[in-house]
């Protein structure tokens, strides 16, 4: 396949926010709202620039944040217009919007929806009050299930709803009470994130001075598995360390990531990989929307707003490989494709590493394919850190 057949992925970012979350450390901004109009027609200048004049196959496109549902129809429309005029999109691509509850409603839903928008993912964290006013989400779990019901009445089939755990104060009680909740929405997708406590976040101070307790790690692994068992009694398919989806649900955009498929980051703060490129794009909206008012564009991918861009090194396709494929827990990485790929086998590019995580029960392998197991995906982490 040359580079011009191979069917991209599109992560567009949207970097405005109402308020920060507590533990947030995207690239959200909560004081440049009145940039967002603007901000739409840089980000349709962008997808433009690099597309350039080869309209290239695309399957999915993936509307990031921030908070994407802060856009009007108006501005998503002129975004989605640019990706249709530059990019040949396939029928039944995939295009997801991430969704705060408290920001939608039936009305606003139906109309993202007759752009073409045909998956919706809503950040819910938890049912808890008392945990979602910890994490500082506006929300409150009744807007949640109103959320949800709007967008069944504007037509939406394929839900996400994610869901956090590790939360200081959380309990395995509390934990399962949130999963009982998002399951009684039947959702088609659930991505469960352990928190990271990251630096410069309120959190992060709160941690410091004693306001809240540091993580436990052994109650956050009791919660995951509680999830795992749960979750495969109502049928999800546990497909990704953090993702479980009904059959058939599973999200095409993040399995791009996974299978190391090129995609293209666009919008302020945004990663892609691409053209043999990784870059990322300049982070502050302001500087974005300069950027793109002034600048030409590089090489396919690079747009003039890119902030850095390196060649990715034999070596660092390598780790790539195995720190993204290797999180798919069914399909796994397939061992005969990286050792005709590279020209060296899996084990004997990094010096033995796989006989070892054998050995210790990390990792298995089976029909020329290797995968964690159960042990392995709770300490995925450290699997990990033997190849990078
Ligand atoms: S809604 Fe998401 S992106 Fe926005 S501040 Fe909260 S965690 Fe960050």
């Amino acid at each position: 396949m040359t580079q011009a057949e191979e069917s991209f992925s599109l992560y567009l970012h949207i970097p405005f926010c109402r308020h920060r979350c507590s533990y947030c450390d995207f690239n959200t901004y909560t004081t440049v709202g009145e940039l967002k109009e603007v901000y739409a027609r840089a980000l349709a200048a962008e997808i433009r620039q690099v597309a350039g004049e080869v309209r290239r196959p695309a399957h999915t496109v993936f509307f990031g944040g921030g908070t994407p549902s802060l856009m009007s129809p108006e501005a998503l429309a002129c975004i989605l217009d640019a990706v249709r005029e530059s990019f040949d999109l396939a029928g039944d691509a995939e295009v997801t919007m991430e969704a705060n509850p408290g920001t939608v409603d039936e009305a606003y839903l139906a109309a993202v929806r007759a752009l073409g928008v045909n998956r919706l993912s809503f950040g819910v964290q938890s049912v808890v009050t008392a945990e979602l006013a910890l994490l500082e989400r506006e929300h409150d779990f009744a807007a949640v299930v109103a959320a949800v019901a709007a967008a069944r009445q504007a037509g939406f089939v394929n839900v996400n709803l994610d869901l956090i755990y590790g939360v200081p104060g959380q309990t395995l009680r509390s934990w399962e009470e949130s999963l009982q909740a998002v399951l009684s929405l039947a959702p088609q997708h659930l991505s469960l994130y352990c928190l990271t406590i990251e630096p410069g976040t309120p959190m992060a101070r709160w941690l410091r001075n004693g306001r809240i307790a540091p993580p436990d790690p052994d109650l956050a692994a009791d919660q995951y598995e509680l999830a795992c068992g749960l979750l495969a009694e109502y049928g999800f398919v546990h497909y990704e360390i953090s993702n479980w989806a009904l059959p058939g649900y599973q999200c095409a955009h993040n399995l791009t990531y996974w299978r190391t498929r090129p995609y293209l980051g666009l919008g302020a703060g945004a990663h892609g990989f691409a053209g043999g490129y990784r870059y990322v794009v300049v982070k502050q909206p302001r500087v974005y929307i300069r950027r793109m008012q002034q600048g030409a564009g590089g090489e396919f991918p690079l747009s003039a707003a890119v902030a850095e861009a390196h060649q990715v090194s034999r070596r660092e396709a390598m780790s790539d490989v195995v720190i993204t494929q290797l999180r798919l827990l069914e399909e796994g990485l397939d061992l005969v494709a990286f050792a005709e790929r590279f020209g060296v086998s899996l084990d004997d590019a990094f010096d033995g590493a796989v006989t070892r995580l054998m050995g210790w029960g990390l990792v298995q392998a089976d029909n020329g394919r290797l995968r964690l197991t159960e042990k392995g995906r709770f300490l995925s982490n450290q699997v990990f850190y033997w190849f990078v």
